[in-house]
């Protein structure tokens, strides 16, 4: 190792920049966050060093001195920055420093510092730094976005409120019991998603952690289940919290609509439990898919429930909350991209459109329901109606729209297998779709989407590229 990696408290202490650009502007922001007194020595300034002298007029946080740089700006100074883009001048603040003693940054000039300032991570009080000793910023800045996309946001919250209940956690905890229940804490996700919502919940959950902690702590039933919407099947479309949860889950459940390349993202280690609807001649029953999950969480597991699209939508999420609700276990719900949201964005079908389409509705396909519908409103125009689990029953649902006043020219479009590779879009009508869509042989899963919606903006792309193709041609 060539440096030391150490965090420097600098508030109320004077620091030098010598610059005027950008560059200087992004080093003296970065320093005024951390509560530094900035002298920005310059005798022309950018726009950006204007803007942040504008924002920071006070003389305690912020000074101009509009001259070139001399050894007189040093005084008093913890700690100097060059960043000008003249090499002589870098060089010069590099001499004037180390014979005044004062440490000197040079930017993107190792060689002239004495010490970095790393690629970071913020999630005050938590600060990731990221250094490649001035070998490879880019690198540097690549595993930055990748731990970047690692940490939730709300973990410089949860590193406060964990200060705050840290003397509760003393008062109550031997100090061989202390470790042990922080793993815990900052295990779960549901601390973390708790703290979002509510910090007053957060804090009443945490006093029964910690009751319950102390009075057992052979660690039965301290699992928990994450209720994951996987989105519509692309692996690109899951959300950054549906990734950072795969990665910490033990058990995965899943459905058939999880994709492979879905269940490829979760930590490899993890025990794969596929509990879809048909598992060879049975049907796991949704009492047995409760049941499962309390199960795993009961063994202290951390389980992650992943579920096609999102889990509100037509997914019996709210089945799944409840019940382990009733049996006290915590749940964290993660939104996913819901099938019809994905294949609206895939087959470019905007689901509103102003003067065409004022609203939308996700509407269940299958003939179990059919009867509850309100089939009048699903067959007004002016309103996209998009139907899950329509494959079996296409005849079926688009002879009901044409009786309940739909006309039979309405535009419609079939998308099977959205977002996937496998993906087919067809397009036709109210009247002729049934038969598009069984000679064509799509396959589930697949969803209709009704409505002018489906047809306009499809037009208005092919009558955009014509002339392009003719000037092809
Ligand atoms: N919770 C899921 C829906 C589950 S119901 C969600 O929010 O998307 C199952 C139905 O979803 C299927 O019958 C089909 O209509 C639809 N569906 C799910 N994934 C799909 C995909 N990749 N392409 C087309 N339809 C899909």
């Amino acid at each position: 190792m060539d440096y030391l990696p150490i965090f420097l408290r600098v508030q109320n202490r004077l620091i030098v920049v010598v610059g005027g650009g950008a560059v200087a502007a992004r080093k003296a922001e970065l320093l005024l966050k951390c509560g530094a007194r900035v002298r920005l020595v310059a005798p022309e300034l950018a726009a950006s060093t204007v803007e942040l002298l504008r924002q920071h007029p006070s003389a305690a946080q912020m000074t101009h001195l509009c001259a070139p740089f001399c050894a007189q700006h040093l005084e008093g100074a913890a700690l100097v920055i060059a960043a000008t883009d003249s090499e002589a001048i870098n060089a010069q603040v590099t001499q004037l420093a180390r014979a005044g003693g004062v440490p000197v940054n040079v930017a993107d000039d190792a060689e002239r510092s004495d010490f970095i300032l790393p690629a970071i991570v913020d999630r005050a009080p938590l600060i990731v730094a990221i250094s490649s000793a001035g070998t490879a910023p880019v690198l540097a800045r690549r595993v930055r976005e990748q731990i970047e996309a690692l940490l939730p946001a709300r973990l410089g919250a949860l590193a406060r409120f964990a200060g705050s209940q840290r003397e509760r956690v003393n008062q109550l905890l031997q100090p061989a019991l202390r470790r042990p229940f922080w793993e815990r804490f900052f295990g779960s996700a549901a601390n973390l998603a708790r703290l979002g919502t509510d910090e007053s919940l957060a804090s009443r959950a945490f006093a029964t952690e910690l009751a319950q902690f102390s009075q057992h702590r052979d660690g039965v039933g301290l699992g928990e289940v994450y209720l994951i919407g996987a989105g519509p099947g692309d692996p690109d479309l899951l959300t950054l919290r549906a990734l950072q949860l795969l990665q910490q889950a033990d058990v995965l459940l899943y459905d058939r609509l999880v994709s492979p390349a879905i269940l490829d993202r979760a930590r490899r280690e993890a025990t794969r439990v596929f509990v879809g609807k048909d598992v060879g001649e049975s049907t796991l029953s949704q009492d047995r898919i409760n049941q499962l999950l309390i199960e795993h969480a009961r063994r202290g597991l951390k389980v992650a429930r992943l579920k096609g699209g999102d889990p509100f939508i037509f997914g019996r999420g709210g089945e799944e909350i409840a019940a382990l609700a009733r049996h006290g276990i915590p749940v964290t719900v993660v939104p996913g991209i819901t099938a019809a949201l994905g294949a609206a964005a895939t087959a470019q079908i905007p689901l509103t459109l102003r003067d065409v389409s004022q609203s939308v509705t996700f509407a269940p396909g299958h003939v179990a329901v059919a009867d509850t519908l309100d089939w009048p409103a699903l067959a007004r125009s002016g309103h996209t109606v998009v139907f899950y689990m329509a494959m079996a029953q296409l005849a079926g649902l688009t002879e009901r729209l044409r009786r309940a006043g739909a006309p039979a020219e309405r535009p419609v479009a079939l998308i099977a297998q959205a977002t996937l590779p496998t993906q087919r879009v067809v397009r036709g009508t109210l009247a002729d779709i049934a038969e598009l869509a069984r000679t064509g042989g799509y396959g589930a899963p697949a969803l209709l989407f009704v409505g002018e919606v489906t047809r306009l903006v499809q037009q208005q792309v092919l009558e955009s590229l014509e002339p392009c193709l003719e000037g092809v041609a």
